[in-house]
């Protein structure tokens, strides 16, 4: 492992070096009506980047384009060239254990691997970045993970004021940072140790089974109360990072057509229609029971960890300010008395 340390200038002056060999993604302030908005995209301007609060948007969007031509990934996006490996830059804890996540469904897992995912993933070198504080929805540590920092990245950024102390975990990436000075590994220790104690821990606590026992609550009648006002909209699960359902479209006539890949939502009311006109979650209530299902019982049932990293995002984009914690409480206090009555059929 390696420690280097450095100013904001002398950041800057490595990614604009880095820049020739390499495409950049960070977050972003982006104007996007009369609202500011943070997101990350592909940059040339470096004086671009900013890290002062988790990005609106995760970083799912560079590692699993929403819309993409097959084949042709990013082939709009005149900051990005596909013969370059991608630094991301500034990936906080939680996305990149949602990152974590969708390998494990793309790549990881033996059934399938969807290469065009691993193709992007195999591009990508993730450098993390070290939360200072937790924000207001937010709850990544109240599920088991750490915001200050993440094993899954193999590079890793403190800032602390103007210094960047940098952590270089595997060797293959020291001779990215050369250019810089070497930090002091005992400095770094004490810098998180303060972080650690001044965190602002979320007050939000969860005791549930995981995975989440489908044959005691899935018949329950919390299922109605959590998804009343919910609109069927799918923006929880496009703002989600580790969502990661998918559609294919196709444009053209019979001589000439492209075939893309968007993403799709399993909140979206025909999402599990089929052809036959039969839809097995018919109703609001089905489908959120699957999306709390889907992050807390299948997929720690079918992978390791949990779907969901407590990036709070979905409850930040809620048209309705529906809640998942408030929905994991009603689960907890469900499975702790087993007080609800469950549902007819
Ligand atoms: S964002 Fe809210 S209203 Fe829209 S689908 Fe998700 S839970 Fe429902
Ligand atoms: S379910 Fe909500 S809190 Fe959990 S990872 Fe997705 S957006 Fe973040």
């Amino acid at each position: 492992m390696m420690i280097k340390k450095a100013d904001q200038e002398s950041i800057l002056k490595l990614l604009n070096n880095l820049k020739n060999d390499y495409n950049i993604a960070a977050p972003v302030l982006l104007k996007k009506g009369k609202k500011e908005i943070v997101e990350y995209v592909f940059i040339d301007d470096l004086n671009d980047i900013y890290l002062d609060r988790q990005p609106d948007s995760s970083p799912k969007n560079i590692v699993f384009p929403q819309n993409s031509a097959i084949g042709k990934d990013y082939s709009g996006d005149k900051l990005y060239d596909p013969e370059k490996k991608t630094i991301l830059w500034g990936v906080r804890s939680c996305d990149i254990e949602a990152i974590k996540t969708i390998d494990q469904v793309f790549i990881e897992d033996e059934m399938y691997t969807d290469q065009s995912y691993k193709a992007n993933r195999d591009k990508t070198i993730i450098v993390g970045l070290s939360c200072e504080e937790r924000e207001k929805n937010c709850f990544c540590d109240a599920l088991g993970f750490n915001p200050i920092e993440s094993d899954y990245a193999p590079i890793y950024l403190f800032i602390k004021e103007d210094q960047y102390y940098i952590k270089i975990k595997e060797k293959e990436y020291e001779s990215l940072f050369s250019s810089l000075f070497d930090g002091d590994q005992t400095e770094l220790n004490e810098l998180l140790k303060l972080r650690e104690k001044d965190f602002n821990s979320s007050e939000f606590e969860i005791d549930i089974p995981i995975p989440l026992p489908e044959k005691d609550i899935f018949e329950a009648e919390i299922w109605d109360e959590m998804s009343e006002k919910c609109l069927s909209c799918g923006v929880c699960t496009y703002y989600c990072p580790t969502c990661y359902c998918f559609n294919f479209f196709w444009d053209g006539n019979d001589h000439d057509s492209t075939r893309y890949k968007n993403w799709d939502s399993c909140m979206f009311t025909t999402y599990s229609a089929h052809a036959s006109g039969h839809n097995p979650r018919d109703s609001k209530d089905k489908r959120y029971r699957n999306r709390i299902m889907h992050k807390f019982s299948y997929h720690p049932f079918n992978y390791e960890g949990l779907g969901c990293v407590g990036c709070g995002r979905c409850i930040s984009r809620c048209p309705v300010n529906l809640d998942i914690r408030e929905a994991l409480k009603l689960t907890e206090k469900y499975l702790q008395t087993k007080g609800g009555a469950k549902k007819d059929g």
